[in-house]
């Protein structure tokens, strides 16, 4: 069967797309916009039946400021699904995207990205489990009152916290998914100590093939699929190629610095952005391939049902040479097909593997 076959009668899922961001900054879903990775038109062309939307806060924000920052996303997104409510609909089970699938709808899922918003208080993760929240990312780029994250240097609890271990527990009693994604090694193997329910990394790479901390070691991913879980792999370039990553990092660290000026007086540092955003953008890129270097890795050691795809799309500033948006997914399962993958597998790894965790 050819590829596009498979593709388009496959349930193809993303477990994380950092869209909301931009819902926030107003950006409308119902045309195919010229900034951003997706939209409502590129996620039909590429096939997506349903993606989850991140309800992302930073670390640095003051607890009250991050439980807003996430209820206003979780607002937005079901402003913008209303919107487009002819061909698209939020989802809260694997049940409600089937259906969604029968009837061509896409479905939005909803995941948390990073625990802040709940503040120390199990009764606000019980509330976002009522709006929708299908899993949680215990935390991002620092440690916050859940558990440390494998970003900074100096760790705060060694792993998990007293409060933490809590949140585990209140997670698997409301059936909400553990998203090991970001946190530390040792917060890694608390949870997988303590979840007695399936662990997920909703957007990770392997270090096997890219040493970077953000990446699952070969024993983590035996880990996650011993819980019955899945590994979904991100495709922000500097996570699926070392060589690329150390190229990218200084150009990516000076545009950041650059942007926080641009923000502040645009008109002031705008030829400064330009010039520093088309820096990172001119270096050349690993190709899209490489996604499925990962998804290949992944299988080896633990076998097809246990892989699957987080994009991270619209919230990386660089993606693969020629997956420059959502609708260019249906090369995935080109290269899958090229690699020797049978349809029943690729069909687990594009989705059937999530929904399983789901039901
Ligand atoms: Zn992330």
């Amino acid at each position: 069967m050819k590829s596009e076959k498979i593709h388009q009668s496959a349930f193809v899922l993303d477990s994380h797309c950092d869209t909301p961001i931009r819902l926030l900054n107003g950006a409308s879903l119902s045309e195919r916009g010229a900034e951003g990775h997706f939209d409502f038109i590129r996620m039909k062309e590429g096939g997506l039946n349903a993606a989850f939307f991140a309800i992302y806060t930073p670390n640095t924000l003051e607890p009250d400021a991050a439980t807003r920052r996430a209820m206003q996303m979780v607002a937005r997104t079901y402003d913008a699904v209303e919107a487009n409510s002819d061909s698209v609909a939020v989802a809260l089970s694997a049940d409600d995207a089937r259906e969604n699938f029968e009837n061509d709808k896409a479905s939005i899922f909803l995941g948390m990205e990073n625990g802040d918003p709940i503040q120390k208080d199990l009764s606000l993760l019980r509330l976002f489990y009522d709006m929708g929240v299908r899993y949680m990312t215990l935390t991002h780029a620092r440690n916050n009152e859940i558990c440390d994250s494998c970003a900074p240097k100096e760790k705060r609890w060694n792993g998990l916290s007293p409060f933490g271990l809590e949140v585990v527990k209140e997670m698997n009693r409301l059936g909400m998914l553990i998203d090991v994604s970001h946190i530390s090694d040792e917060a890694f193997w608390d949870v997988i100590k303590n979840s007695d329910s399936p662990v997920v990394a909703t957007h990770s790479c392997c270090r096997a093939i890219a040493n970077h901390p953000r990446n699952l070691t070969d024993e983590m991913i035996i880990a996650i699929a011993k819980t019955g879980g899945v590994v979904q792999i991100n495709f922000y370039p500097p996570f699926l190629n070392s060589d690329y990553a150390e190229k990218f990092w200084p150009l990516c660290d000076k545009f950041e610095e650059v942007e926080k000026l641009w923000k502040e007086s645009p008109e002031k540092f705008q030829t400064q952005y330009d010039a520093a955003k088309a820096e990172m953008e001119a270096l050349e890129r690993p190709s899209y391939k490489e996604i499925v270097d990962h998804i290949d890795h992944v299988v080896k050691l633990v076998g097809p049902m246990h892989a699957g795809i987080g994009t991270d799309f619209d919230g990386i500033e660089v993606t693969p040479a020629g997956m420059e948006g959502v609708d260019k997914l249906p090369l995935i399962t080109e290269e899958l097909m090229v690699r020797g993958y049978n349809e029943d597998d690729i069909k687990m790894i594009l989705g059937e593997n999530f929904l399983r965790l789901l039901e």
